[in-house]
């Protein structure tokens, strides 16, 4: 038997906001991003109706790591010490030791951190499988190839299913709630970059899968024209943000500006509730601070070059 299944994790009661993707094969159990730890709850009642528990999966696969993505797998181990966890390289040391990502995530919600992603536990190094893309992983009867793929973040993966012809994207390639009529961009800070975005897109279209699937939310038809209209709203919101901070007296104000021109747009092509449900799942705050890094950054190497 070999199983894909989206649980919903219905998280701060929004349903369709984080979609986890339950494996299963030849006996094998896995899960690619357990979402947060506010959601760990509603997981556990998943697998539960599904006759599981934590402590009969046997992997955790994480695309990247923050919160809202992995921010549950320590409490995954502490229920289940065997539970080996996939991460890239560079995540690791934060899902080890998680202060400076609390720090950083405190920073950006200041009043509801706890209440959106609860408490994350750090895992221990012994169950962490570290990944640099390039691998194969043999779960079950399940091959899956790991790929390689920042520009969401530095330490991005995704996961490919050559047999099923699904690659599990992650933030890789935006959000788009259902296969709906609206890609939109998540782009937080520190680590975006559309250069390496690029290359990310190009790997990911290479192993050629027939669908996507992403956190937010579930399956995406049609890879090829998904991320060729994901990149022409990347690079629009890129241009709005750079528009909004040369015409404004500060950041702060340039940030209300992008974030009421990108929902005008949203509202435009989904209607007032929809539009709402996209902008609280992508944070469109977050996305214009991560975009005004990029620019800055992308300013600050062309000075000095
Ligand atoms: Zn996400």
């Amino acid at each position: 038997m070999s199983d894909i299944t989206i649980l919903d994790l219905n998280w701060v009661g929004r349903p369709h906001s984080i979609a986890s993707a339950l494996l299963e094969s030849g006996g094998h159990h896995a899960i690619i991003d357990p979402g947060p730890e506010s959601t760990y709850a509603t997981l556990r009642e998943h697998l539960h109706s599904r006759g599981l528990s934590p402590a009969q999966l046997d992997a955790v696969l994480l695309t990247h790591i923050h919160l809202d993505h992995a921010g549950a797998s320590g409490s995954l181990v502490r229920e289940n010490p065997r539970l080996a966890v996939y991460v890239h390289n560079l995540g690791a040391p934060h899902v080890i030791d998680p202060s400076r990502l609390l720090a950083s995530a405190a920073r950006l919600w200041p009043n509801t951190l706890h209440q959106l992603f609860g408490e994350t536990l750090p895992v221990p190094k012994e169950n962490l499988r570290i990944l640099e893309g390039g691998e194969t992983l043999t779960l079950g009867t399940r091959k899956l190839e790991v790929a390689y793929t920042p520009g969401h973040a530095s330490h991005h993966v995704s996961y490919f299913d050559a047999a099923e012809e699904i690659a599990f994207v992650g933030d890789t390639t935006g959000i788009r709630i259902d296969n709906g009529p609206y890609i939109l961009p998540a782009t937080p800070p520190p680590d975006i970059s559309l250069e390496i975005w690029e290359n990310s897109f190009a790997a990911i279209l290479a192993r050629r899968p027939s669908r996507l699937f992403l956190t937010h939310f579930g399956y995406a038809g049609n890879p090829a024209e998904h991320i060729d209209e994901f990149r022409r709203r990347l690079h629009h919101w890129a241009e709005l943000a750079a528009e909004v901070l040369r015409s404004s007296s500060d950041e702060a104000q340039a940030k209300q500006t992008f974030v009421a021109r990108a929902q005008a747009e949203m509202q435009e092509q989904l209607g007032a509730e929809e539009a709402d449900h996209h902008a609280f799942t992508a944070g469109l705050d977050l996305s214009f601070l991560g975009l005004a890094r990029y620019l800055r950054k992308r300013a600050e190497a062309e000075a000095s070059a």
